[in-house]
């Protein structure tokens, strides 16, 4: 069984096509610079180098065009007719409180995944773009949504609600919602499936750490919190969002400044976090070096970001009344031992204890704590195109 993955944004579309009876990855790129200008496609087939497409991208359906060209083309092909591709799964951000799970699309999940846009102005619009691009190019072919915020429909509603008039969420649906959901699902099962026990009598927390940042109690295999809410501008630092702050300071900047609603958006979406406090970057990679040659304010703010995931994976322990594993994941999470070993080194009272040399072993995933360590720590690659795909396969059988 072929399925093909795809992850749409605003000006760019990823693409994965998966062998589901191996799960090999057959060919995958990006269209990038859709409706702009010198648009092209990053394209890699099976193990052999990248390949650079420039082509007409001037909309989602163009772009959609010209991966099934690719993808059934001579050159660069890996099938020879897009009727072979059994599924494509759309990884959508927002499925609000009406998607508990993975869907197949219909007329009605369009209506209702755009009936999100109010919630979602940024993520779900290139989602429906990717998914009626794909319909119109392939309109035999099944679709299937995956979304972000569906593993977290379990968490409970005094975890979700904020303490705003109730009024406010019966109009506006506003609750924390949660995001990463394929991500965080994905890893905890590994993470099972490493330990060889069953999610379902597991305690764990995993922490999805990348530009974008989050933490989720996962009690015996469902989400019960996480740090992103309403939006995913919650929770942790992260490279440019601000995650947690004090809600006052919103109108007192947006008073002091003259700011706009959607200005203060801006300056807390993508002037804050690791950028915002370094002033340099809001790449770890550049961080962490900036803070070897002595910077301070690369230093105050990695210590800030450990801090809040100490201070989460501890809560989270609380939340479930026990903690068996720890899971890191994501850019940072999956390659920087020093950020594990600093968000942790308190907790040791829990249970958690790194083996420094396996902590400095890179591999795709390992169990990265000591012998005698009452909590598992492991390192778990994210495969968020696997997941999506496995849902296809799952729904479709
Ligand atoms: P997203 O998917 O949210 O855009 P990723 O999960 O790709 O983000 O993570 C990107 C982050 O991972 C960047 O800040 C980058 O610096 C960091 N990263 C990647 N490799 C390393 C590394 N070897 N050491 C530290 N950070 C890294």
């Amino acid at each position: 069984m072929l399925v093909l993955v795809i992850n749409s944004g605003s000006s760019s579309l990823k693409y994965q096509l998966i062998d589901m009876d191996t799960e090999k990855v057959l060919a995958k790129g990006n269209c990038e610079r859709i409706g702009l200008d010198k648009p092209f496609i990053k394209h890699t087939k099976n193990d052999s180098p990248q390949v650079i497409i420039e082509t007409d991208l001037s909309d989602h359906t163009k772009a959609m065009g010209a991966v099934i060209s690719i993808l059934t083309g001579k050159e660069h092909g890996v099938i020879t007719d897009m009727n072979q591709i059994s599924v494509v799964g759309h990884r959508v951000v927002h499925g609000g409180e009406r998607f508990t799970r993975s869907v197949i699309i219909d007329e009605e999940v369009i209506k209702q995944i755009e009936a999100c846009y109010d919630i979602a102005p940024l993520h779900n619009p290139p989602g429906i773009a990717g998914i009626k691009a794909c319909k119109t190019i392939m309109p035999n072919t099944p679709m299937v949504a995956v979304f972000d915020t569906a593993f977290h429909q379990t968490v409970p509603k005094h975890a979700y609600l904020y303490a705003l008039p109730y009024e406010i969420y019966e109009t506006y649906r506003i609750r924390k919602y949660g995001f990463h959901g394929t991500s965080h699902r994905y890893v905890a099962e590994r993470a099972a499936q490493l330990m060889g026990r069953n999610i379902e009598e597991l305690n764990i927390v995993t922490c999805h750490l990348g530009n974008g940042s989050s933490i989720c109690a996962v009690k015996g295999g469902k989400s019960i919190d996480t740090t992103m809410g309403f939006t995913p501008l919650a929770g942790l630092v992260m490279g440019t969002r601000c995650g947690d702050i004090d809600p006052a300071i919103v109108t007192f900047i947006m008073k002091k400044m003259n700011m706009t609603a959607d200005e203060a958006d801006d300056y807390m979406n993508k002037h804050s976090g690791m950028l915002g406090i370094t002033g340099i970057s809001s790449d770890f990679r550049d961080i962490l070096k900036a803070e070897e040659e002595g910077n301070d304010r690369a230093r105050i703010a990695l210590d800030m970001f450990c801090y809040r995931v100490q201070n989460y994976i501890a809560q989270y322990a609380g939340v479930m009344g026990g903690l068996d594993a720890v899971v890191f994941t994501a850019g940072v999470g999956e390659n920087n031992p020093f950020i594990r070993t600093r968000s942790t080194a308190n907790l040791k009272f829990l249970g958690i204890d790194i083996d420094e040399a396996k902590n400095n072993t890179k591999a795709a995933e390992i169990d990265i704590s000591t012998e005698t360590a009452k909590v598992r720590t492991f390192v778990i690659a994210t495969n968020e195109e696997l997941a999506i795909a496995r849902e296809c396969k799952s729904l479709l059988s």
